[in-house]
């Protein structure tokens, strides 16, 4: 049972994961093969719900769509690039509570593949039954259009995370880990995970310093962030705004969180957002291939490669290292150069 502190237990949230925590596992195989000196864990978070594949939107969506009810909001709006993997959760976080679901997404990837524009989640959307409105239609005007229905619209920002309560599902999840960290005796130094628009790992950084905060933390841990997006200045200084504002909700003062309470990594997301490489490709087959786990050609494959190459050149050489994965791998038939 997660038990959080006062006042973060009193937020509202709408269950939308499954009820047992997402599950921790230690990667023995990729552990013997790395022998670099730490051992390797992974959280499920690719599969923390029964929700379409689930992932880390859906554990955001617990909080913010309990306050999009709370509103009494019917239609949810929301936007990302064409294979966001936010819309779909969204689209079926949607379904599930019937509500709505209205996207316009962004034409953010220069890709090649014809794929890209239909397989994947932009599938997954039509099938939730989502309304998709032509790319790069405004929020404006998907507002407008609604409201002219008589709809009540509510707006959720890009992977929800420029949402006030957008780094709350993250800062539970940190209790999330530190209860079974207690249940499976391990204590995890070093936690990784991409990072896309901030949300995930501010959320982090928000509850992992309320728990050092009320003395629930044997040793500060290492957040890591690998970007698939953003440069390393501009996604800093992303992670910072979002875990202050997450810290204030939960019984924090924003000044209590500062850059130093994690790092970010640029190192690995390749030429841009949404672009795989073959760097990438190695590393998605590495994990595959060694432990038959899936990750995906944007976010998860780009910061396990990170992983990856840290453990190759030397640089995690003790302690327990947990890789938070994501989700996204139903991205992967708009990938189909991956093979
Ligand atoms: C959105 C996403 C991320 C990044 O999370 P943020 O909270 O946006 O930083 C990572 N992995 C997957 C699979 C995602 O869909």
């Amino acid at each position: 049972m997660i038990v959080l502190p006062s006042p973060f237990s009193e937020i509202s949230r709408v269950p939308l994961m499954y009820e047992r925590p997402a599950d921790v596992e230690i990667l023995k195989r990729l552990t013997t093969k790395l022998s670099c000196g730490a051992t390797f864990w992974i959280k499920r978070d690719d599969s923390n719900s029964g929700l379409a594949g689930g992932g880390n939107k859906i554990r955001k969506l617990e909080y913010v769509l309990a306050d999009a009810l709370d509103q009494g909001a019917d239609t949810l709006v929301t936007t990302g690039g064409i294979q966001s993997n936010h819309m779909r959760q969204t689209s079926a976080a949607a379904a599930h509570l019937g509500l709505d679901v209205a996207l316009y997404p962004r034409d953010l990837v220069p890709s090649n593949e014809t794929e890209y524009s239909y397989a994947g989640n932009v599938q997954l959307n039509h099938i939730l039954g989502a309304e998709v409105f032509p790319v790069d239609t405004t929020e404006d005007k998907v507002v407008e259009i609604l409201r002219t229905r008589g709809k009540q619209p509510y707006l959720i920002p890009s992977g929800a995370s420029l949402h006030p309560l957008g780094g709350l599902g993250y800062a539970r999840a940190a209790f999330e880990i530190l209860e079974q960290e207690k249940k499976l005796d391990v204590d995890f130094d070093t936690i990784i995970t991409a990072v896309g628009s901030g949300s995930t790992l501010g959320g982090l950084v928000a509850g992992f310093k309320l728990a050092e905060n009320r003395g629930l933390l044997s040793q500060k841990k290492r957040l890591l962030g690998f970007s698939i997006g953003y440069r390393k200045a501009d996604m800093t200084d992303i992670v910072l705004c979002i875990a202050r504002t997450a810290a204030t909700k939960i019984g924090l003062k924003a000044e209590d969180i500062t850059e130093d309470d994690f790092e970010i990594s640029d190192e690995f997301l390749g030429d841009a957002y949404g672009v795989l490489n073959t760097t990438t490709m190695d590393g998605i087959k590495e994990l595959a291939r060694i432990e038959g786990i899936l990750t995906d050609p944007v976010y998860t494959g780009k910061a396990f490669t990170g992983l990856l190459s840290m453990a190759k050149s030397g640089k995690l050489t003790t302690g327990t290292v947990l890789f938070l994965h994501t989700g996204g791998q139903v991205a992967m038939s708009a990938y189909p150069q991956m093979k």
